[in-house]
């Protein structure tokens, strides 16, 4: 049975208060164990990073991310978080690239490749995400443009560090507020892209933008696809369990 990715990025949401409540929410309902065949994850803000930490305990089934970290390891970088701080304050994996960042905060193929290599060298697990714009999209070049982006980050490391790397293929135009959920039909070619160049290379190859309680399934029904890398859905904690359990029962089907 191969283990399935479920986890979550809070992005800007979420005082302390609100991610306590989550994050006891689901240490209690998991008990000490992840649903068989289910890896989960949580990536809050910086700021909730060790009260999520504390809540969970050190040995907890949960894998604890943080949303992003600089390619150095400590420096004159204002208002940036480096690796090994993500990793003081209690992280395991770093999400890298997420589109957000690449529009808002000037991420680049290059600073992902410099981040990647951050977060292995300090045994971090890189949550590398990609993803194509509508316009990359309709003119058909979804498959091209996100393994470039794969490849720039990744194509330079020795297959061992690649192999502890996650890709989350979020399309652009599937995610957040403004997306719109993606059809079966339309992530098979991205998928088959990515798992020519990538399965069974990688520790994981998640699908990500507007995942939602109806469309979980099917998507985790793609070939190539080894999990999902959910929002809007999981912040309510009702929905990440629902979720969990639909990873768990796909899980066991494998
Ligand atoms: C995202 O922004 O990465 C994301 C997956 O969000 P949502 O599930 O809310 O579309």
């Amino acid at each position: 049975m191969s283990t399935l990715w479920i986890g979550t990025s809070w992005k800007m949401t979420k005082t302390l208060a609100e991610a306590r409540a989550w994050a006891e929410a689901l240490r209690d309902h998991l008990g000490g164990s992840a649903p068989t065949g289910v890896q989960p994850f949580v990536i809050p803000s910086f700021t909730a990073t060790t009260t999520v930490r504390g809540i969970l305990g050190d040995h907890s089934p949960v894998l604890l991310g943080v949303q992003n970290a600089h390619w150095e390891d400590a420096g004159a970088w204002t208002g940036e978080v480096s690796v090994p701080q993500a990793k003081d304050a209690g992280a395991q994996l770093v999400e890298i690239g997420h589109s957000e960042r690449r529009e808002h905060f000037g991420e680049t193929v290059e600073t992902t490749r410099r981040k990647v290599a951050a977060a292995l060298r300090h045994g971090l697990t890189p949550l590398l995400c990609i993803g194509e714009s509508a316009e990359v999209k309709a003119r058909g070049g979804s498959a091209a443009f996100i393994l470039a982006q794969a490849a720039g980050a990744l194509d330079s490391l020795p297959a061992e560090e690649v192999s502890r790397v996650v890709i989350a293929y979020e399309p652009i135009w599937a995610i957040g507020e403004k997306g719109r959920p993606a059809t079966v039909e339309e992530l098979v070619d991205p998928f088959a892209a990515l798992g020519e160049a990538y399965g069974g290379k990688v520790a994981g190859l998640l699908y990500g933008g507007s995942v939602n309680l109806d469309n979980a399934a099917d998507l985790l029904g793609i070939e190539h696809v080894t999990g999902l890398f959910v929002g809007r859905t999981a912040w309510r904690l009702e929905g990440y369990l629902e979720l969990l359990r639909i990873g768990q029962e796909h899980a066991a089907a494998l």
